[in-house]
């Protein structure tokens, strides 16, 4: 199979540089892969030129529904993929961590921006800053697409999540993406963007495809591209420090390896439930995809008296592991990803024992239907270590493979201390029940770690597992971790975008951000806006109604009719007393309920339902005599599905001196 590059919408063949790529299990060539040359300045143009400005033609939704149809058609592929990826030794378990949680990571950024971004192309950040007494200048942070090109270089361990993870976030952005696989699993990236390239699901240039090396792209990459990296500390440290990113201040995000660690509960007693949730987990990440997961647990800290114990009961569970052929459904573990893979895992593993001892591992491996000749296998490695305050190796050198070591600590404290010898982790975890172990490890470890993951009993069979990034949760770390983020939902699309803070007058606010600000111009139109569709309601539009004057009765007959007699509504002595009150005052939800009986049409049209409203705030107290008035704005429309669409109303109380007495956002559901 050749692995070509997809550049200016055409494929590349590898030429007569190429290289083979080979199977992990068998060491027999699966691909060829490389070119000599790569056309710089065609790539960048179709990108920038091309692929930019036809995302960008399309809304936040447009992309998203876009993405939910890649995310479909890539679900129709995933056995051939399957397929492919037993080539880099992954098991059919490993293939679902890597092709099925990468379709599903998709199917999460396209229903993420279709629930919570606009159908609009500026997405606001925050509610609108007063910037002047009289709200004639305001204030509001927006984010807007960047016009470059996404430069996105993964590591080979997750060729389809790893690649789909960045891809999906930066195309809801409006960003397109130029796609460099790790050159070792190339071939299983390279058949999963095909099909996306293929589809034409997406505008042409959206995304374009690197096998092999990067030339001189990011010499050429300018202020407005960005590099999101996953890899080695090693390779990123390097490609970080090319002095023409630096000069021109392009962004540079890396997802590094990192030491993770697991802490048992000082609460949790040997062989208790809670005991083999923490042995559960640890073995798991040791075995999935033979230990090749940047969030593996690396360092397993157990207190002193309970070491014994861990090291048996993981020693037992890990026997249990057959090691083989990961196609075989009888295979738990396949392999490393490639003999040099195994070289450098067996030479960290030489690195440990210099500090550790080997408790479990380095026996003649029995191997289900392979060999241990051609393929990359390497058996699960635990190691303790009796003093791992004074040691260093445990807490930096990264066996990425099968490889953990256990570790004593005295108290929680020290425990702490242990997590954060790793200068920056992904994620630790720790498993106990004891609310105030769980509250002193984040007092002190949460800013060392990108996640903090508490399992036990209670959350045991719906816990999503240590080592698993979630699309809704960021993903990376500080320090050895890279400093970068991903995912965490919509964060991970305003990591491609540029907030801007924009401070104008309220009409050319909603003019920029196609929200009606307030204090910009209301349009009130003769026909009322409950008798027009979703189309035919504009950004502005309004009534208002009123007034009603509130009378004592009506605040009785609500108070005996809805049950709610608090005696601020009551009692005129003791509502006096109270500081916020003159005396007696009508009930916040009695002017709601009122205000809505001002401005509704009462016949069937277009308005479907009301579903909620947000932000409410009783701004005055009313009373007796007071009168109401309200008005009712069309602040945001979004289109929902084929037959009706969201709208937001800006709604605003006031009495009959004009003074605002409450405010909320009303949402209705109304047909197109
Ligand atoms: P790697 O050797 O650092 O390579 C990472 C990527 O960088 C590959 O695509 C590689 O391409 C590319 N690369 C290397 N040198 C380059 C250069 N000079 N110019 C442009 N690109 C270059 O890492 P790996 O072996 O693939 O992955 C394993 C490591 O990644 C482990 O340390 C693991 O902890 C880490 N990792 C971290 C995360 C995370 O989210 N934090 C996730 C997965 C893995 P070639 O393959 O063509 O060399």
């Amino acid at each position: 199979m050749d692995i070509s590059s997809y550049v200016g919408g055409h494929w590349v063949l590898p030429d007569k540089t190429a290289k083979p790529v080979l199977s992990a299990v068998t060491s027999e060539p699966v691909a060829r892969i490389g070119t000599a040359t790569l056309d710089t300045e065609l790539l960048l143009n179709y990108g920038r030129l091309q692929g930019g400005p036809a995302l960008r033609e399309l809304t936040f939704h447009e992309r998203a529904t876009r993405l939910k149809a890649l995310a479909t058609l890539l679900n129709d592929h995933k056995a051939e993929l399957t397929e492919l990826s037993f080539h880099t030794g992954s098991t059919r378990a490993d293939s679902k961590i890597d092709i099925d949680g990468g379709i599903g990571t998709v199917f999460v950024f396209a229903s993420k921006g279709k629930r919570e971004m606009p159908d609009a192309k500026v997405l606001c950040d925050g509610d609108i800053e007063q910037l002047s007494r009289s709200g004639t200048f305001v204030g509001q942070h927006i984010y807007t697409s960047k016009p470059g090109v996404s430069v996105q270089i993964n590591a080979y361990n997750f060729p389809v999540w790893g690649m789909l993870e960045k891809l999906a976030p930066s195309l809801l952005a409006g960003v397109p993406a130029i796609v460099k696989p790790a050159t070792v699993s190339s071939y299983v990236a390279h058949a999963c963007f095909k099909l996306m390239v293929e589809s034409e699901i997406f505008p042409a240039g959206s995304m374009q495809f690197i096998a092999g090396r990067t030339a001189n792209l990011l010499d050429a990459l300018g202020c407005q591209d960005m590099i999101s990296f996953t890899g080695s500390a090693y390779t990123a440290q390097k490609l970080q420090s090319n002095p023409s990113l630096l000069k021109k201040g392009v962004k540079f995000s890396a997802e590094q390896d990192s030491l993770n660690a697991t802490v048992l509960g000082q609460d949790v007693k040997s062989g208790s439930s809670d005991f083999n949730v923490f042995v559960d987990e640890v073995v798991r990440e040791m075995s999935a995809k033979a230990g090749q997961k940047c969030t593996a647990i690396r360092r397993i800290l157990a207190p002193e008296n309970l070491v014994t114990d861990v090291i048996d009961a993981v020693s037992e569970k890990l026997s249990a592991i057959r090691i083989g052929e990961p196609s075989l459904e009888d295979t738990d573990m396949g392999s490393l990803v490639s003999l040099e893979q195994r070289s450098d895992v067996l030479s960290k593993i030489e690195t440990l024992s210099h500090e550790c001892e080997l408790v479990f591992g380095d026996k003649a491996l029995d191997i289900n239907g392979a060999s241990v000749e051609s393929g990359a296998f390497v058996s699960p490695t635990l190691f303790h270590c009796a003093e791992p305050l004074s040691a260093s190796s445990v807490h930096s050198v990264e066996a990425f493979g099968p490889v953990a070591t256990v570790m004593p600590f005295k108290n929680t404290e020290s425990a702490c201390a242990l997590l954060n010898r790793g200068g920056g982790s992904l994620v630790a975890s720790v498993v106990t029940s004891d609310k105030t172990v769980a509250a002193d490890i984040v007092a002190t470890s949460a800013a060392f770690h990108g996640r903090l993951y508490f399992n036990n009993t209670d959350s045991a069979k719906e816990a999503t597992g240590h080592g698993s990034p979630l699309p809704h949760m960021t993903h990376g770390g500080p320090g050895r971790a890279g400093g970068g983020e991903e995912l965490g939902g919509i964060r991970a699309v305003k990591h491609h975008m540029q907030r801007t803070s924009v401070q104008a007058s309220p009409d050319l606010l909603s003019g920029i951000t196609g929200n009606f600000v307030p204090g910009a111009t209301k349009t009130e139109s003769r026909v009322h806006p409950f008798r027009k569709t979703f189309n035919q309601l504009a950004i502005g539009d309004t009534i208002v109604a009123g007034p009603r004057v509130i009378s004592l009765e009506d605040i009785e007959t609500f108070a005996h009719f809805t049950g709610d007699t608090f005696y601020a509504h009551m009692d005129e002595a003791a509502a006096k007393a109270n500081p916020f009150f003159p005396g007696r005052v009508a009930h916040g939800y009695l002017l709601l309920s009122f205000a809505a009986g001002l401005f509704v049409d009462p016949d069937p049209g277009p308005v479907l339902a009301n579903t909620g409203l947000d932000g409410l705030s009783f701004q005055k107290p009313v009373v007796a005599g007071d009168s109401l008035s309200v008005s009712l704005t069309v602040k945001r429309k979004t289109r929902r599905n084929d037959e009706y669409g969201e709208v937001r109303w800006h709604v605003q109380l006031q009495n009959q001196d004009n003074d605002q007495v409450a405010s909320y956002e009303l949402h209705t559901m109304n047909a197109y």
